[in-house]
């Protein structure tokens, strides 16, 4: 008996240390192979501090989530600017840092020898020696530990950590500070894996390197994805999996060695299986097992047209100036000495054959490429070296030619993740202010479907964005770029490879927006288009601006139509 309760304890910590991953790998996207360290420098941060200091449980395990939280979010520091393979590399660098440390500063961790004799925790003068003994006290932290990622992931935070897996640039181009979710999650990340590292060093009483080997932390990343990614319950199940199933092969009457090579045969067997044919895991992020809830349909008669209006309304005075940007790559010139205006409420057309330089000119007004010269003022501020998200939060933001929805995650949230300034998106008001971070969502999620109900969409509110059309994902597009409430809207590209029903539907909407107020600079092939939709139109080529006027007239010039089409596409 006292051996099942032994396997369950080691179920319920291994499966707080999933957690710990899950926030990062499967919410944020962020693959960390330095989880079987981070666990390390928990445990030995609360054996330490009970051996040299005689600090008693639970101050211990306060202790344990302190250092690993710092330790976790120095990790981000380098972390900050890499992602993908090289934050792999960089993970997985630490991790051997960290083991060559437990290994090698023999004074603070006795090497191979290991730190023995750490303290059990004491109910009323009993310490907990037996698995029994201690089974309530993993159990209620583990409950906590759930309880507490299951809030930060089902939260507006989570959505924007959704948002920064499935896509970091747009991200930025919603407005929201990358780094500073980074950071934070990596934090909090620590701080699950302090609690598990703190809790095996008090229930084992010893603790050497060899239990925070990368092996440690390819087997977290192994049981966080057969599990299911972004997937709570997942996790538990992964960790059910990943104990459980070594136990059992304990019962074969085999030598240790092979039960072990058995053990690794079979969980690469199933790493293999499921990458090929369950990719998403045994509990799929969008299953309604362990999900909070499918996003409400929407009331039939919600409408949309009321929720784009700007209190300013489009009066035609100027709402943004560019002057003398330039960007070279190379020899590239793709933008020299290039000056535009946006009147407010209007909508100006940005044309020009391939490669003349427009996508930059989007860039540059919008921060992500730095400008070599020039100035860009938004309504009378300079926002010329504002970051990406800071350009969002003054009032400009732009879409791709590309469209980059967040595909995993459902149409309502793409469109209610770009709100600005939720109360869920900060720790404190998450946990401290319940009341009104629910209600703000509510409004949110009204306000989210009234834009989807503008663009006609929001029947569409509960499919995954990633199964819809290509010109039904344009109009999500749009719908999330309204919903940044940006009053200059810089749109790539927003007609171009759709259906003409689709594309005639886009244009009314680009319409409608200006006149609401907005203001509107679009960049687009489809020269039609451009004539139904533009007030005022600027000819690109090679970088600069040649000609600008209304589209008509520009369009009936031979000299631009011969570059234009001896250049480009029709
Ligand atoms: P298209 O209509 O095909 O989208 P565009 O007018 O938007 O073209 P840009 O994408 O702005 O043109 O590119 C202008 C020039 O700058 C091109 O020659 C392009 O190859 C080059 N360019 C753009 N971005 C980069 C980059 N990050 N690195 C190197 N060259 C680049």
């Amino acid at each position: 008996m006292e051996f099942w309760v032994h396997v369950l304890n080691f179920i319920l910590l291994l499966s707080i240390l999933g957690v710990s991953l899950n926030l990062l790998l499967g919410y944020a996207g962020l693959v960390s192979m330095a989880h079987g360290a981070f666990f390390g420098v928990g445990a030995y941060a609360a054996a330490i501090v009970s051996r040299d200091l005689g600090v008693p449980f639970p101050l211990t395990l306060v202790v344990a989530v302190a250092v690993t939280t710092a330790v976790a979010a120095a990790v981000t520091l380098p972390a900050l600017r890499v992602y993908g393979e090289y934050l792999i590399l960089l993970t997985l660098a630490f991790q051997m840092v960290i083991y060559g440390l437990m290994l090698s500063w023999t004074d603070l961790t006795a090497g191979r020898t290991g730190i023995a004799g750490i303290a059990r925790p004491a109910v009323l003068g009993t310490p907990m020696t037996t698995p029994t003994q201690f089974l309530p006290l993993i159990a209620v932290l583990t409950a906590v530990a759930f309880a507490v990622a299951w809030r930060i992931g089902e939260s507006p935070f989570g959505r924007v950590l959704k948002a920064l897996r499935d896509d970091e640039r747009a991200t930025l181009a919603i407005g929201k500070s990358v780094l500073r979710y980074k950071v934070a999650v990596f934090a909090i990340s620590g701080a699950f894996a302090g609690v598990a590292g703190g809790l095996f060093a008090h229930y084992q009483a010893f603790i050497n390197p060899f239990s925070f080997t990368l092996d440690r932390s390819i087997f977290l990343v192994a049981l966080v994805v057969l599990g299911g990614t972004a997937n709570l319950l997942g996790t538990f199940v992964g960790a059910v999996l990943f104990v459980g199933l070594p136990e059992m092969l304990r019962f074969i009457q085999m030598r240790q060695d092979v039960v072990d090579a058995v053990r690794n045969v079979i969980f690469g067997g199933l790493l293999v299986l499921f990458m090929r044919f369950r990719p998403e895991g045994l509990v799929p992020e969008h299953s309604r097992l362990g999900r909070r809830r499918r996003p409400a349909p929407p009331p039939p008669d919600v409408s949309g047209a009321v929720v784009i209006a700007r209190t300013a309304r489009g009066d035609g005075a100027t709402a943004l100036v560019a002057q003398g940007l330039a960007k070279h790559f190379g020899g590239i010139r793709a933008a020299e000495d290039l000056s535009l205006t946006l009147p407010r409420g209007q909508v100006t057309a940005l044309v020009g054959p391939n490669g003349a330089g427009k996508t930059t000119v989007f860039n540059l007004l919008t921060g992500f490429l730095p400008a070599e010269t020039g100035t860009v003022t938004l309504e009378g501020r300079d926002v010329t070296r504002l970051a990406p998200w800071r350009a969002v939060r003054a009032g400009l933001a732009r879409s791709f030619q590309d469209v980059r929805l967040f595909e995993r995650m459902t149409v309502l949230d793409n469109v209610l993740v770009a709100i600005p300034d939720q109360p869920g998106e900060r720790l404190g008001p998450l946990f401290f202010a319940p009341g009104r971070v629910a209600r703000a969502e509510r409004d949110n999620r009204e306000r989210s479907l009234r834009y989807l109900a503008f663009v006609g969409l929001a029947q569409r509110a509960s499919d995954v964005a990633g199964a819809l059309s290509f010109g039904e994902q344009k109009l999500v597009a749009l719908a999330r770029l309204l919903a940044t409430e940006a009053d200059v809207l810089l749109l790539d590209e927003p007609a171009s490879g759709v259906d003409p029903q689709w594309v005639a539907r886009i244009l009314g909407l680009i319409r409608q927006c200006a006149e609401a107020g907005r203001t509107v600079c679009l960049v687009e092939h489809n020269l039609e288009a451009v004539l139904a939709v533009a007030d005022h139109a600027y000819f690109m080529e090679a970088g600069r601006i040649i000609a600008e006027g209304p589209p008509e007239r520009l369009m009936a010039d031979a000299r631009l139509a011969e570059i234009y089409f001896g250049k480009g596409r029709r």
